[in-house]
């Protein structure tokens, strides 16, 4: 395996790239910060259009991790892994192996899990080859569990109630998050409104909770209290967050903001936004039972906190005057600083 040292990005440690031409493998590591720890996040397999674009991919997220895992008060620093997907593999299993082999060869300083186009099973491969590997098992119900505590925190600070029973929530992506978001919703007596680019998963996920399904073009029109983007990133832009007729935003969805403006665009409109790193670190959380050693107990308390998190830092931002993404970057920031 090749591997090469990239000159990093301002503000990064260290970004490699590797590639094993025989197993049909490239891939990049970027490591943020390893000031509060082994820097963690996970792999995502995706295709690229340019290399430079899955550079500037993995730069974005290793950074989102570090201000990810440091606003959930973790022991860990940030990083992110991408596998470019040039074509089909002839074998997963040696993709992933090769991916392992990557990973170990950092000693510890990076650790992965699974993300976007990866799945435990392949982080079970990965785990051949390297012990620096968690989240062998599917973290999107405590993902999505991380959710329903930031959403029920953000229903306190604009409603003054907890109470979610009647509430109607706009879900885009039945996805592994979104559909386990969906069933933690329907059982707190929230009304279900959801969509997915795949119409056969909508209809699976309202078949299960009772939800109705709407166009996946629509939902950012649709009369709600909460629209919680559990898709893909960039979904709240110039272009949507005019239509949205919600008073809550909070979803699982990474980087849902498209630039950072949106954050006022959301203020300007009276939406409360629960930052994505804040809403979905439930996943990253459940990860520290592997990384850290924490006991069921204390992962799962850790995800319960995030409703004091979201509460926290919401009145924080209104107090200063700023939103709530702005407000969690500045703590992030003084933390990873620290
Ligand atoms: P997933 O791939 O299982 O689900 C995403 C779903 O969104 C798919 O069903 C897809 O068809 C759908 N989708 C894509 N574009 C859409 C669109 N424009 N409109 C409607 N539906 C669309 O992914 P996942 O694991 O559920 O993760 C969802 C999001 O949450 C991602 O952004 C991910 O980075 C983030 N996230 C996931 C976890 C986790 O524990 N899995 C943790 C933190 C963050």
């Amino acid at each position: 395996m090749l591997i090469t040292e990239l000159q990093a990005a301002p503000g990064f440690e260290r970004v490699l790239r590797a590639e094993e031409p025989a197993a049909g493998y490239r891939a990049i590591v970027a490591i943020h910060s390893s000031r509060l720890g082994p820097a963690v996040g996970g792999t995502r397999r995706w295709r690229y259009s340019t290399d430079d674009a899955a550079l500037a991919d993995v730069l974005r997220l290793a950074r989102g991790m570090s201000y990810k895992n440091a606003m959930a008060g973790l022991p860990m620093g940030g990083g992110k892994s991408v596998i470019l997907a040039d074509g089909e593999p002839a074998s997963r299993a040696v993709v992933f192996e090769a991916h392992g082999r990557f990973v170990e060869s950092l000693g510890g300083r990076y650790i992965t899990a699974e993300d976007v186009g990866t799945s435990h099973e392949d982080m079970a491969i990965v785990r051949r080859e390297t012990r620096w590997v968690a989240g062998l098992t599917d973290p999107s119900p405590v993902t999505a569990r991380g959710v329903v505590r930031a959403m029920t925190a953000a229903a306190r600070h604009r409603w003054g109630s907890d109470d979610l029973s009647g509430r109607i929530v706009a879900l885009q992506g039945c996805g592994n998050v979104g559909k386990s978001l969906a069933a933690q919703l329907a059982q707190a007596g929230a009304r279900l409104l959801v969509c997915d680019v795949d119409p056969a998963r909508a209809e699976r996920c309202a078949a299960q909770c009772g939800a109705n399904v709407v166009s996946a073009d629509t939902i950012f029109d649709q009369v709600a209290d909460i629209y919680a983007p559990c898709a893909l990133g960039g979904t709240l832009n110039a272009d949507t967050i005019p239509r949205l007729r919600v008073s809550i935003v909070a979803g699982a969805a990474n980087n849902q903001l498209a630039l950072a403006a949106d954050a006022g665009r959301l203020l300007a409109r009276g939406i409360v936004y629960v930052p994505d790193y804040v809403a979905n670190a439930g996943g990253v959380i459940d990860g520290a039972r592997d990384i850290c050693g924490w006991s069921v107990e204390r992962s799962r308390a850790a995800v319960e906190a995030l409703y004091n998190t979201t509460l926290d830092l919401l009145r924080s931002a209104d107090d200063a005057g700023e939103t709530p993404a702005a407000a969690a970057d500045r703590i992030a920031e003084s933390r990873l600083a620290s």
